[in-house]
């Protein structure tokens, strides 16, 4: 018997079915009770076009069906322990799920589109120098239905407080996706065939998990994949990312020249820029070079500083400047990102690392402003 979140002790997570198996799993259960096989539509309708939080919401089936789905299934939706919004419109949530894990996730308003940042794991375990997720370790990994719940609770809040609707997905929270591949490509699709998400719109971001990223490009669909790179050698990534003495560059490109060829497919590299650490101009040349390889945009991103790097600093503007600029004179495109959210503390997994601390004050605490539970 599956023993995946979203399988649960007894009752399986509908929000973690893909479509098929949700239509699959829906059917057989209304056949046993003798109900009409449209009752399964009705279902599926209120799961992906109405968000129904509950089987009680859905006011078109008899009672006794709402009843009786309660007994067979679950929509188990996390709890918002916490959000925090930031000046510049950034709401970043903390969830509790119904085994009193915490993620968090991040809407992120510009004029154009709203997009959301999720998390696929309970913390992490690839253990990235730079970054507060990696440092408040592993926690467990993430049903499908854990993931596309984010996704549905953000989309109520977002609503709720006049952000619209979210028009990209992107997998950069909490957590290194591919290393999570059954969930996450499971709710790939949920997001996708289940809410009409377009696959252009959604992007999986990886530290370098080369068999996942291999798997991504076999896939029929056009998901996005963005790279982590942060450093264009490969001594220098392994100071950054563990993953890198496991998947080195040379072998890590050769499965993103194949996700490339995979055709339609697009390629973002993510650099944190550390000053003195991974900005040196000597680095742009390499760096071009691997972008140009694959076609890659590059994401130029000053550093967030955190309380367990206390000597890092995000390197100056001029210098993210003379990246970019570098970058585009050797044929690469390439912009600088400010990050969003600065005021609440942008940096990923700091909310939760906030909530553990709480359990081991011995930790360092990193400053979140701005927290509420509105
Ligand atoms: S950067 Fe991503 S993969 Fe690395 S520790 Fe943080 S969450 Fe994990």
């Amino acid at each position: 018997m599956d023993r995946s979140p979203d399988a649960g002790p007894d009752r399986p997570d509908l929000l973690g079915l893909d479509p098929d198996a949700l239509s699959a799993a829906l059917r057989a259960h209304f056949e046993s009770r003798g109900q009409p096989e449209y009752r399964a539509r009705q279902v599926a309708r209120w799961i992906y076009e109405a968000r129904a939080e509950s089987f009680d919401d859905m006011t078109d089936l008899p009672a006794a069906e709402r009843g009786a789905l309660a007994e067979a299934f679950e929509l188990r939706e996390p709890r918002a322990e916490s959000v925090a919004r930031s000046a510049d419109g950034t709401a970043k949530h903390l969830w509790r799920l119904a085994d009193g894990e915490l993620v968090e996730s991040v809407l992120i308003p510009t004029p154009r589109r709203l997009t959301l940042c999720l998390s696929s794991q309970a913390g992490c375990a690839m253990g990235c120098t730079f970054c507060a997720t990696g440092w408040t370790g592993f926690g467990r990994q993430l049903g499908a239905g854990e993931i596309v719940a984010q996704y549905r609770a953000s989309q109520r809040w977002a609503e709720a407080h006049g952000y619209g609707r979210i028009g990209n997905v992107v997998y950069m929270g909490m957590g290194e996706p591919l290393a999570n591949r059954r969930a996450v490509f499971a709710s790939l699709e949920v997001l996708n065939r289940g809410y009409g998400l377009g696959a252009r719109r959604i992007t999986v971001s990886t530290v370098g998990v080369v068999p996942g990223i291999l798997e991504l490009a076999a896939r029929p669909e056009q998901f996005r994949l963005a790279l982590s790179l942060h450093a264009p050698l490969s001594e220098l990534r392994a100071r950054l990312i563990p993953l890198e003495r496991r998947y080195p560059l040379p072998e890590l490109m050769e499965a993103l020249r194949r996700f490339d060829q995979a055709g339609g497919k697009r390629i973002t590299f993510e650099y944190t820029m550390i000053a003195g650490v991974n900005d040196d101009p000597a680095l742009i040349d390499p760096l071009a070079g691997l972008a140009a390889e694959v076609d890659a945009f590059v994401n130029l991103i000053p550093f967030n500083p955190i309380p367990w790097q206390p000597d890092w600093r995000p390197s100056p503007a001029k210098r993210l400047e003379q990246f970019r600029s570098g970058l585009e004179r050797r044929g690469v495109s390439a912009a600088v990102r400010e990050p969003r959210g600065r005021d609440i503390d942008a940096a990923c997994g700091q909310l939760r690392a906030n909530a553990l601390v709480e359990l081991d004050p011995s930790r360092p605490r990193a400053r979140v402003a701005g927290e509420s539970s509105d």
